[in-house]
């Protein structure tokens, strides 16, 4: 029997199966995919930080990202060079298939192109490649996805919504080291051009509608000829309980994409450290009641709960800054000082700090007072929503 099953060989499914085996435990993943890391479906963006978490080695690299230019559609550029690496663009696909490695190098056991469809009693039914099996657990962390099937099968709710993101890779001339924001291409969210290595740009968009459309158009503005296409499915807000029936909801599947971003990987490789801690004290004194389990919750609440609470009111904000709102305050943001304070606590996986320093700016307050001020309240004083 295993100590724990892991559904889904995504960053946060081998994480956890790779920290649970280094914790002495009996672990198992399965994978719906005959190839781990496939289909991508994801720009490959990660923070120095996020890429650290990840525990691999830089070969799946293709970018070094040191600055950033936020585009109004009105004509103003923000640009910041932080003089340092921030971040770096990586082929997901290698980096998921890394992951997979170290997590067998670990002692975890997978088994691909098996698909988990039902769970009774402990054990979890898979069919695929081996045929049917029933393979018995004590503990499952889901790590399925933002579809999470595993969710369904639990009968937990889902997170709060869900949004759209459409990229391609495109031929395309620009400096190797800085990502481009254009959040007018996409009124609820952001477009985004990231280097790709090789005179490719990765261009993309999400957001909570017309997503194709807005895409066409926009990526249209960089080439004509599309290389390779791929669409996905973004959690925005955490699902209301992350835990629960012998299961730990980690990544996705827990809706812990970060709403100012829609990056996944940081906090789905965090969650997954906590849960393999929560897994290993429950193994050892063999309870897996609700109660034993939501000291999950707890962890991840500590680590980066408010960021994810703040990203949220910060997204019900964002729905409603219109493209003249944008352009106010990429020319209040425009000045040496703010570049630096920028430069200086800009953090992709935990913006808080940076966004209320920038509100102390009276532009940036005054149109995030104009435009939404029940959330400013929200973003000052939090409160889960
Ligand atoms: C267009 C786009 C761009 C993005 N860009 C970034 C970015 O730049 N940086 C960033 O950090 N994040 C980005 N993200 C988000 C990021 O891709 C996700 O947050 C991340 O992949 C979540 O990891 P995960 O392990 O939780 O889930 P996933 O990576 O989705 O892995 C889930 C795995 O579970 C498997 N699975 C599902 N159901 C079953 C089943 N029943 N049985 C067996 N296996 C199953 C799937 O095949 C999959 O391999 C982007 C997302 C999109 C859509």
């Amino acid at each position: 029997m295993y100590d724990v099953i892991v559904v889904g060989a995504g960053p946060a499914g081998s994480a956890a199966a790779r920290y649970c085996a280094t914790l002495g435990l009996r672990a198992l993943i399965v994978e719906e995919h005959a190839s781990v890391g496939y289909p991508v479906q994801c720009a490959g963006l990660l923070s120095t930080n996020a890429f650290s978490e990840c525990n691999v080695s830089e070969d799946s690299v293709v970018q070094v990202v040191r600055g950033a230019t936020l585009h109004s559609s009105e004509g103003c550029e923000l640009h910041f060079d932080a003089g340092r690496t921030k971040a770096y663009v990586v082929d997901r696909g290698a980096l998921d298939r890394e992951m997979a490695e170290n997590a067998v190098s670990a002692g975890a056991d997978i088994m691909l192109k098996t698909y988990a469809y039902d769970i009774r009693d402990n054990v979890l039914y898979t069919k695929g490649v081996d045929g049917h099996r029933e393979i018995p657990f004590r503990l499952l962390i889901a790590a399925d996805g933002p579809r999470s099937p595993i969710r369904g099968i639990r009968g937990m709710k889902p997170p709060l919504r869900f949004y759209s993101g459409v990229q391609a890779d495109v031929p395309y001339e620009m400096a190797a080291d800085v990502v481009h924001l254009y959040p007018d291409a996409s009124p609820d969210f952001f477009a985004y051009a990231i280097p790709a290595g090789e005179g490719r740009v990765r261009v993309g968009l999400a957001g909570g509608a017309d997503v194709q459309s807005r895409f066409s158009s926009f990526v249209r503005t960089f080439s004509d000829s599309c290389l390779h296409q791929v669409t996905g499915t973004i959690p925005m807000g955490v699902m209301p309980r992350t835990y629960g029936a012998r299961t730990l909801f980690v990544g996705d599947a827990a809706g812990f994409a970060k709403p100012t971003s829609g990056g996944g990987v940081y906090t789905g490789v965090r969650s997954s450290r906590h849960a393999a801690d929560v897994a290993a004290v429950c193994c050892e004194e063999d309870r897996f009641d609700d109660f034993s389990l939501s000291s999950y919750e707890s962890l991840w609440s500590k680590d980066f709960g408010k960021e994810l609470e703040f990203g949220y009111h910060f997204l019900q904000m964002r729905t409603n800054i219109a493209a003249k709102d944008i352009n106010d305050i990429c020319r209040a943001l425009n000045t040496p000082e703010i570049k630096q304070m920028i430069v200086e606590y800009g953090d992709m996986d935990r913006p808080k700090e940076l966004v209320l320093r920038l509100l102390k700016n009276p532009t940036f307050f005054r149109v995030a007072r104009t435009v939404a001020k029940a959330e400013l309240r929200g973003l000052l004083f939090g409160g889960r929503r």
